[in-house]
């Protein structure tokens, strides 16, 4: 479903933020990315969307090529989900709005469709209720879940994750986290990028480990872990 073939990744002429890293989630795959702070995690799934171009190298998913001029970006980012750390929901919109946008702008869906859509996805995720507020008024557990189903609204393909849970309170952590089980359990091909290891173990297939922009172990989690 993603497949990342030798991609090296430079911010500016002189700093080289992905090194040839080549890996792969297959569909229904769930891969965690692990590693130190600045070894190129968040980059590296920014790469797969097209949120940040690469120098060189290929990432196709689903057959199409993500570093090809041709590529219609916004269908693409469509199709592939993004989470990240802090919710970037819309702060002027309110949250059933936040939800049919995107819907509405990229899918060409309309506004009854969204809306129809947007519910479901707000009761799936436990904020049927707050579907008239506006972000701020929720918490930052609520506002993340309403990032994951704003992004299921689109009905990606697969869905990126970016330290979904870092900025949160730990409390609200299992609520957000609790959301991505399921979605896994679903087969919903997920990569993410976290350092919650209860997570891994629980539902990744494979976990990737990143040090200064290098994939340097890519195992099967039970490797990985080192027990069976
Ligand atoms: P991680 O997600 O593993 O913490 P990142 O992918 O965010 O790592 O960053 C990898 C490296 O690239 C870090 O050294 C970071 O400072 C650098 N970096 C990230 N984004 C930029 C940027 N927009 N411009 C320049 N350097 C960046
Ligand atoms: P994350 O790892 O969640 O992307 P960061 O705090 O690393 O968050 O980065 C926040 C923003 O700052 C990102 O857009 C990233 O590209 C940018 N950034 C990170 N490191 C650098 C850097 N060394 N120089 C310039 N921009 C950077």
């Amino acid at each position: 479903m993603i497949e990342i073939s030798h991609v090296d990744k430079w911010y500016g002429p002189s700093f080289q933020a992905l090194k040839d890293c080549s890996t792969g989630v297959a569909r229904g795959e769930v891969v965690v990315v692990c590693g130190p702070s600045g070894s190129g995690k968040s980059t590296l799934i920014k790469c797969v969307n097209a949120l940040e171009p690469f120098q060189s190298g290929e990432i196709i998913v689903d057959g199409i090529k993500v570093n090809d001029p041709r590529t219609d970006l916004p269908k693409l980012r469509a199709r592939v989900g993004m989470v990240f750390q802090h919710f970037e929901l819309f702060p002027h919109l309110r949250i059933i709005d936040n939800l049919c946008l995107a819907q509405e702008k990229v899918l060409g869906r309309s506004h009854d469709e969204a809306v129809a859509k947007a519910s479901k996805l707000l009761d799936r995720v436990g904020l049927k209720e707050q579907a008239r507020k506006y972000p701020a008024e929720l918490s930052g557990g609520q506002q993340q879940r309403v990032a994951i189903a704003r992004a299921l609204a689109m009905d990606p393909i697969a869905m990126l994750f970016d330290e979904p849970t870092s900025a949160l309170d730990p409390e609200m952590i299992s609520e957000v986290l609790d959301v991505m089980v399921d979605l896994a359990r679903e087969g919903m091909t997920m990569m993410v990028v976290t350092h919650e290891m209860g997570f891994a173990s629980k539902v990744a297939h494979r976990v990737i480990f990143m040090d200064q922009g290098e994939i340097v172990e890519d195992a099967l989690k039970i490797d990985f872990f080192g027990s069976p």
